[in-house]
C-alpha cells in the first residue's frame, strides 16, 4: 500500500453496524459482515470507545457489502441513517465541543452560522477520526471536501459512494439550522478516480 494506514474511531464503526441493525437485524448484520469479509466483527462489534482503531479499509468494505447487498439506493438509506446517528451521538458524547459549536454559532445570518459551524465540524472530524477534510464555499454552496475518506477506501464506482459523510452533514444542518432542511449532494468521490470526494451543500435552505 502506498499510503500509511488510517482509522476510524471504534464508536463510529459500532454506530454504522447498530444502526443497520435497526433496519434488517442482527441476523441482516452478521450477513453483511459475511458479505464484505469481516466475520470477526459478527456478535462482535467494536468497543464504544473513540479509539482510533477501525480501519479505512474496512470502513470501505462495509460500505461496498450495503452496496452489493442493497444495490445503491439501499446503501444510501443505510449510510444516511447511520451518518445522522453517528452526528447526534458525537453531539451528546462531547457535550463541550457541542456546546462549543453553539457558541461559535451565535452570530450573525443563517449563512454565517452554518459557515462558522461546518469550519468547526471539519475541525472536529479531523482530530477524532483520521478523515481530513476542508471547507470551501462559493455564493450558492459550501463545498465539504474529502481529501482523505474512509467511505470509499478501497473502492471504485462510476458514482458517488460517501453518503455516510451526507448523512453526517445533514444531522449537522438540521441541528445548526433548527430544523431546517438542506439540499446535500455528493458531486466527487475519490472511488470514481477524483483527487477528492465533494459534497455540495446548498447555502438556501429547501422550502418545506
Ligand atoms: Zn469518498
Amino acid at each position: 500500500m502506498s499510503e500509511e494506514q488510517r482509522f476510524y474511531p471504534n464508536r463510529w464503526a459500532k454506530i454504522i453496524l447498530t444502526s443497520a441493525e435497526e433496519i434488517v437485524g442482527r441476523d441482516g448484520v452478521a450477513a453483511l459482515l459475511n458479505m464484505a469479509n469481516m466475520k470477526e466483527y459478527i456478535d462482535n462489534y467494536p468497543p464504544d470507545n473513540m479509539k482510533k482503531e477501525f480501519p479505512f479499509e474496512d470502513v470501505g468494505k462495509l460500505q461496498q457489502a450495503f452496496w452489493d447487498m442493497y444495490g445503491p439506493r439501499g446503501a444510501r438509506v443505510f449510510a444516511t441513517r447511520a451518518g445522522e446517528q453517528a452526528f447526534n451521538d458525537g453531539l451528546q458524547s462531547f457535550g463541550q465541543v457541542a456546546k462549543a459549536a453553539q457558541t461559535v454559532m451565535k452570530i450573525g445570518s443563517l449563512e454565517k452560522r452554518m459557515s462558522v459551524g461546518l469550519a468547526f465540524f471539519a475541525k472536529f472530524f479531523n482530530t477524532v477520526s483520521d478523515q481530513v477534510v476542508s471547507v470551501k464555499s462559493d455564493g450558492e454552496h459550501w463545498y465539504w471536501r474529502l481529501e482523505k475518506c474512509p467511505m470509499c477506501t478501497g473502492r471504485t464506482s462510476e458514482q458517488p459512494v460517501c453518503h455516510l459523510a451526507v448523512g453526517v452533514l445533514r444531522g449537522a444542518f438540521a441541528w445548526g439550522s433548527g430544523g431546517q432542511q438542506f439540499r446535500i449532494t455528493p458531486t466527487n468521490c475519490i472511488a470514481m478516480g477524483q483527487e477528492e470526494g465533494i459534497i455540495a451543500i446548498e447555502k438556501e435552505p429547501m422550502q418545506m
